[in-house]
This record gives C-alpha cells, structure tokens and sequence, in this order.
C-alpha cells in the first residue's frame, strides 16, 4: 500500500472518528497520521482510540504517527446542559463565572480565576477561536458580566482567549504533565505542545518525555513567532496553529507568518503542519468552498509536510469526506508542473556534511536519470529528513528497523516508511531495498533505484555511501560486493 502524494494528512479524532471502521476508513481515504486533543474526552476514550489505531496499522502493514496534543495553557468554558451548545445572540447579555453549574443561553462557568482578577470593565472576550466576541460590562473575583457583540454557537469546552489583558501562563500545567506520562506510556509517536513561548518550554517538555515521544511545538503566540529560530533548534517539529495564532495576532499577519514558519522548518529539516480550519465549513458539508481548496493548495505550495483536520474530522459531519478532499487537493496540486517549479525555486541548499552531500547527489542522479525511488536507510529518521529536505521529484523509502522511527517518520514530506531486519552488509541492504521497492509498487525488476547508507551498519555517524542498483536481485547477487 503506498500514497500517490508526498504531502502528509493529519486528522483529529473525536466522537466522529472512534471506532474501528472509522478509523480505519479515514486511513484508507488518506490519514497518514492521527491527532489524539488532550483537551477533549478520558484518558479511556484516547487509550480506546490510540488501540484502535495501531490495530489499524497491524491490519494494513503500515506504520501511522500518532500524535498527543497537550492543551497548555488555554483557558475554556465549562460544559452546557444542552450537548450542542447555546446561540449567542449580538446584543444579549452573557456571564462568566466561577459555578460548575452547567451552562445555558445565559451564563456558562469560566473556571479560571487568574482571568476574573486581570479583567477590567470593556475588555473583550473571544471564544472558539475568535468566532464568538463578548464585551465586559462589570466584573468582580469570580463573574464577568458581558454583552454579546459577535454571536454564534457556544458549546463545551471551547476555548477563550482574552487578548488585552496580559495573564501569567506556566508553560505545562498540572494536567498537562499528567497527560504527557500519560500519553507517554500509551506510546504516542509525537507530544504536541500548546502555547510555547520560549525554548526553554520544549527543553522542559523533552526531560518529561525521556525520548518516549518526538516534540513538535505549536506556534500560537506572538512571542513564539519572535523566539521562532530558537524554538525550532529545540523541537524536533512544528504546527503553525493557526486558530488561536490568527485570534492573538491580527488575523491578516497569519499568512505571511505561515510562510515565514514553513519556510524555517524546511530549512531544517524538521516536519511542519498547517493547521486549523483548512475544510472547516466541512464540518457541516460534505463539498469544501473554493477559498478552503485554495487554502489547501497553497500550504501544498509551500513545501509543508502536512495539512491537519480539526473539528472536520473530530466532531463533524462529514470526516472521510475531508480527508478524501485534502488528498485530491495534494494529487492536483503535486501533478502541477508549477507545484516543481515552486517546490525546486525553494530548495533549501545545505552543504555541510557529508549526508548533505550524499542526498543532494542522490536527487540529482535521480533527476538526470531513470531512477524510480530513492531508498534510504536510517536509524534516527536523521538521514530520510535529509533526503526530505532534497523535495526529490521520485519516491523515498526510508528503511529503518526501528518501529519508532518509522511511525515518527509518517509526519515527514514524502517519506514511504518501511521496517526492515537490521542490517550488517551493504548487500544485505540494498537486497531489501530492491524488496521494498518492488513489493510496494515503486519499481519493478527492469528499473533501477538510488540506495543510501552508513557503513559500517550500527555505527553511528553519517550516511557515507550511495549506490545505483537495479531492481533485478539476480543481478545484484552476481555483481555487488558483499
Ligand atoms: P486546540 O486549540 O488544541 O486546537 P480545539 O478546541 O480547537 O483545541 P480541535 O482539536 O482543533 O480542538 O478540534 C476542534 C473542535 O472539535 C473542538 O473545539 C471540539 O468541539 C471538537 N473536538 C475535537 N476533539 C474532540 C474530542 N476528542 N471530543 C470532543 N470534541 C472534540
Ligand atoms: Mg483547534
Ligand atoms: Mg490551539
């Protein structure tokens, strides 16, 4: 089973997407990856999920990230008496307060005093990513009496930012590093870590996990965006989240920022998804609006490694419908002979060590020549992000004997994960890259493919050789040395 497009799907899960016949269709529409929202559902109903999913991946033979999002920092509204939430209406009065009572058209709890202490008479109140807008009219310790200015649905748990007013955040809260062990020892792939603010928030993160997870920070504050170069040398990915980024900015500032973040993760190698509302009126409709393809296709254009559903996927009405879309999109998009001409204008060239030497030759013989897939072998996923970077025009396989790595790996452009025996013979492995090749489809036994390594095997250190073999195995007994 192999996908006809380098650019990689994430899709959250939620109470649309929980059972295995689900879960297991949005894998074959095109999931590649799967997002578990700690700030939604149990540590059952993850655990129920995460099961689920790596029942998938023993079913279909092919390693799937999964992918824990820890909430930080972000304030939320309680729960409502009624599931779907409440109308807010412009003009109407609306409270928040401190009472776990459930909510109703008229008040809902607000269970963060450090807001009700900063808040002053006329400051705004944004919920659900900045859809909803109340204003404060009085406010003590423990209430907020607003006025609606801008109306929609409210319903559980939806999150609130207060942009005037400036709120003391710890990086990780209390639950959050529950739900990073917990997670952790679920055996998640990737820790997503909201509301970064500095380096030194990843360098926390990353203690906690003891390398049980890879951590992708998201960038949704202003300071991130100012610590962006920072922050990347320290995360191992990136998620432009663009929900709350685009609610604590102006939202016009987003789309240069999700250039400029796209652009710096490339260049180092290191896996960036775009998020937030890519198909959203999705949630509702099984066909997206032309603005939303379009969306989708420009992140496609810009090189990211992957596009994300939200609430399209998680709690909509139509998720095998979204990623079906997001998968045509990047089909149409990556047969564009304009998607090339972009995605070579913007290769990074990086000419440091002797991978980068290797890779770069090995897109070039690939480009010169009629080679079917580059096949790389790699311990830590160092060296198949390399080749990544390179935004070769034919297919990579990344062969690892790590499951770890592999699954990781899903996250990264363009990477076709395969588990392999370890090896000690370059033979040996280019035998089970020609296998890899030919059972997945890539190449049949008259084409020829690019192979990288490191030898000595298990040693660590740089790919250090690359060969051009052809896919017949009979051949390569006769003429390759051992
Ligand atoms: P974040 O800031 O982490 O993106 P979010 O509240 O925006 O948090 P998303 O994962 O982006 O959450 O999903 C969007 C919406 O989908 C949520 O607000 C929620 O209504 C719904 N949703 C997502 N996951 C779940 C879940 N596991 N259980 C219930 N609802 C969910
Ligand atoms: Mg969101
Ligand atoms: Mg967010």
């Amino acid at each position: 089973m192999r996908r006809l497009r380098n650019v990689k799907i994430v899709a959250t899960l939620g109470p649309a997407s929980s059972d295995y016949a689900m879960i297991r269709a949005l894998f074959e529409a095109g999931a590649d990856v799967f997002r578990l929202n700690m700030s939604h559902g149990s540590h059952a109903e993850q655990a129920a999920r995460h099961a689920i999913i790596r029942q998938v991946e023993a079913d279909t033979g092919r390693p799937i990230a999964i992918l824990a999002d820890l909430q930080g920092p972000k304030l939320r509204v309680g729960t409502f008496a009624n599931a779907g939430g409440e109308t807010l209406i412009e003009g109407a009065s609306f409270r928040m307060d401190l009472s776990s009572a459930p909510g109703d058209a008229s008040r809902v709890q607000l269970p963060h005093p450090e807001i009700f202490a900063a808040l002053e008479p006329g400051a705004s109140l944004l919920v659900n990513d900045g859809k909803i807008r109340v204003r404060v009219k009085d406010c003590g310790k423990d209430y907020a009496n607003c006025v609606v200015e801008v109306g929609g649905v409210i319903s559980n748990r939806k999150g609130v930012n207060v942009p005037d007013v400036v709120l003391p955040l710890a990086a990780l809260s209390a639950k959050d590093r529950e739900d990073l062990e917990f997670a952790c020892e679920l055996g998640v792939d990737w820790l997503a870590l909201s509301f970064v603010q500095r380096p030194e928030d990843v360098i926390e993160a990353r203690q906690l996990a003891k390398g049980r997870a890879a951590i992708l920070s998201k960038i949704e504050k202003p300071a991130a965006v100012k610590a962006y170069d920072a922050i990347l040398q320290v995360s191992d990915g990136i998620m432009v989240a663009r929900g709350d980024l685009g609610v604590e900015l102006p939202v016009t500032s987003v789309p240069p920022i999700q250039k400029r973040l796209v652009r710096g993760a490339r260049a180092a190698a290191k896996p960036v998804i775009v998020a937030t509302q890519m198909l959203e009126s999705m949630i509702e409709a099984p066909v997206p609006t032309r603005a939303e393809v379009s969306d989708v296709a420009t992140a496609i254009y810009e090189g990211a490694d992957a596009i994300m559903l939200s609430a399209e996927s998680a709690a909509g009405k139509y998720p095998i419908e979204a990623v079906t879309t997001m998968n045509n999109v990047a089909l149409s998009v990556e047969k564009d002979p304009t998607y090339r001409s972009v995605i070579e204008a913007s290769r990074v060239v990086m000419r440091e060590t002797i991978s980068d030497g290797i890779v770069a030759a090995a897109r070039e013989i690939a480009e010169a020549t009629n080679i079917k897939a580059i096949c790389c072998f790699s311990q830590s996923g160092n060296t198949a992000s390399l080749v990544a970077r390179e935004r070769p025009h034919v297919p990579i396989i990344a062969l690892t004997p790590l499951m770890s790595t592999a699954r990781r790996m899903a996250l990264t452009w363009g990477l076709h994960n395969v588990i392999t025996e370890p090896q000690d013979r370059f033979k040996g492995a280019v035998l089970a890259a020609i296998k890899a090749a030919r059972t997945d489809g890539f190449a049949g036994e008259e084409d020829m493919i690019v192979v990288t390594a490191g030898v000595p095997f298990n040693v660590k250190g740089t790919t250090n050789i690359l060969r051009v073999a052809p896919c017949d195995e009979r051949l390569i007994s006769r003429v390759e040395p051992e």
